[in-house]
């Protein structure tokens, strides 16, 4: 039985989807103004993590992943300028060019992660008609006010009815000492009301007509029109990162319950915030790392270059709830895990069978799915692989066996767990290299180089070795021939 950590509750609880085998999975997608950086990595893997984990359990998964591309203002993020009509002024760009050019960007880098591509990915600009729709449900129900053609939640209404701050655990007293007041604030009730809907400065390009004023969404709408648009009044699982839970999620939450009169989500999950060398991550300390730049080694906080295979076995190895703390050298750590975890594989898949085995190779796939299933502990699942290496190397070095039974079902937990679920591509580790294309070529040169070894040829296999070695490939012969990376 699957146990996901329920953030509302506060606890894990088993998951029982609404109409299973469906299960309407949301999470909250980027903000496409800028490249994404490690921030964006982790919500990414962990639910990620968890489609490919629900796909395993037989689940047919429809996974909803929106792209912000309007209404996210620079200021608590519905004051100020709009980041996307932002940066389509400074760099005098259509909007929807900028959105078009960061939302491919976020693809590839998303690809190199191994982060498969979500059912559907809706386009909160390309959703007005559903947001209207759904703020006038608000504003029907009495929880929203109108004021010189923007749309206002009325924070004070909806407290009296629902608790507003449930899921974030703060009452009405916290969100007030802690909501700043900011210039043009002037038409909210209350600071802590949030927009709905803003009516267009002249300066603001992007703009749509409604019943109130030709303008825009506020942020936290979308999410809420999108979700049940495509999810339905009432869906299984909401995720995103911590750093969402106040104000995106609460108001996500408030404005359902004021439209439909009940909530939408069954189980809101969250993943914990990376921190670098023991600092958020934020424009003042100066330290987001885009995941180009994690890929080229172009950061001066970067020691080298790390393939998206890297990061997201760095971020595997911590469980989701709990921080991860990055630096060049954990990264580096994680690099050499993950070649080992490699080297595990490529000789488990090679590995011959015997009549009998004198490793134990049992109750890994009951050890994997255990710990997949107490929240996704992919932390315990990594351990226990590293465990099997421990036993696949053994048998690998002439010093246990394996029968034929045990072997065909240790090579199938492994491509199930560590390439299926925890989505690990196991052909690229370093620097980003993709082997593939090498694979003959090097493999030829071997063969070339055990041939002359056998004629004596010393000169010959020295010269193939070290021009090899020259060229960044690490060779390594075994009692079956070679073994190669680079
Ligand atoms: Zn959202």
């Amino acid at each position: 039985m699957l146990y996901l950590y329920n953030t509302l509750a506060r606890t894990k609880q088993p998951f029982q989807p609404l109409n299973a085998p469906h299960v309407g999975l949301y999470v909250c997608g980027p903000t496409v103004y800028g490249d994404a950086h490690l921030g964006h990595a982790r919500p990414a893997i962990t639910f990620d993590v968890l489609f490919r984990y629900l796909t395993y359990l037989g689940y047919k998964v429809r996974y909803v992943r929106n792209i912000t591309d309007v209404g996210h203002l620079e200021h608590d993020a519905d004051e100020g300028e709009d980041k996307i009509a932002k940066k389509a002024r400074l760099e005098q760009l259509e909007p929807m060019e900028v959105v078009q050019y960061y939302t491919n960007r976020y693809h590839r880098d998303m690809e190199a992660l191994g982060v498969l591509p979500p059912s559907i990915e809706p386009h909160a600009s390309g959703h007005i008609i559903e947001q209207i729709a759904f703020i006038q449900k608000i504003l029907d129900h009495g929880y929203a006010y109108v004021v010189n053609g923007s749309v206002y939640f009325d924070v004070e209404k909806y407290s009296a009815d629902y608790h507003y701050g449930k899921l974030s655990g703060r009452n009405l007293n916290d969100i007030v000492t802690e909501t700043r007041e900011l210039d043009g604030q002037a038409e909210k009730r209350h600071s802590y009301d949030f927009a709905l809907w803003k009516k267009a400065s002249p300066e603001h390009i992007m703009h749509w007509p409604s019943p109130w004023s030709e303008g825009f969404p506020g942020w936290h709408m979308e999410c809420s029109a999108m979700g049940t648009k495509y999810l339905g009044e009432q869906f299984d699982i909401h995720g995103g990162g911590m750093d969402l839970m106040f104000p995106h999620h609460e108001a996500e939450i408030a404005q359902s319950c004021a439209a439909l009169g009940h909530d939408t989500v069954r189980y809101w999950m969250h993943n914990n915030m990376i921190t670098i060398n023991g600092k958020k991550m934020g424009k003042s300390y100066n330290n987001f790392i885009t995941l180009e730049q994690f890929y080229t080694g172009n950061h001066p906080l970067l020691s080298k270059p790390f393939s998206g295979m890297v990061i997201r076995f760095f971020i595997l190895m911590a469980h989701y709830r709990s921080t991860v703390d990055f630096s060049s050298e954990a990264l580096e750590a994680a690099e050499k895990g993950l070649q080992r975890l490699i080297e595990a594989y490529n000789r488990l898949m090679k590995l011959k069978a015997s009549d009998a085995s004198t490793v134990d190779v049992k109750g890994l796939r009951e050890q994997c799915a255990e710990a997949m299933d107490d929240d996704l502990n992919t932390q315990l699942v990594i351990a226990a692989l590293f465990d099997s290496a421990k036993a696949i190397n053994t048998v690998y070095d002439g010093k246990g066996t394996i029968s034929a039974e045990d072997l065909s079902e240790l090579q199938d937990v492994w491509k199930t767990f560590v390439v299926d679920i925890l989505g690990l591509r196991m052909e690229e580790a370093v620097e980003g290299a993709n082997l593939e294309p090498y694979k003959g070529a090097v493999d030829l040169l071997l063969n070339m180089r055990l041939e002359a070894k056998r004629n004596k040829q010393w000169e010959v296999s020295d010269h193939i070795r070290n021009e090899l070695t020259a060229l960044g490939f690490s060779i390594k012969d075994s009692k079956d021939g070679f073994e190669w990376t680079l």
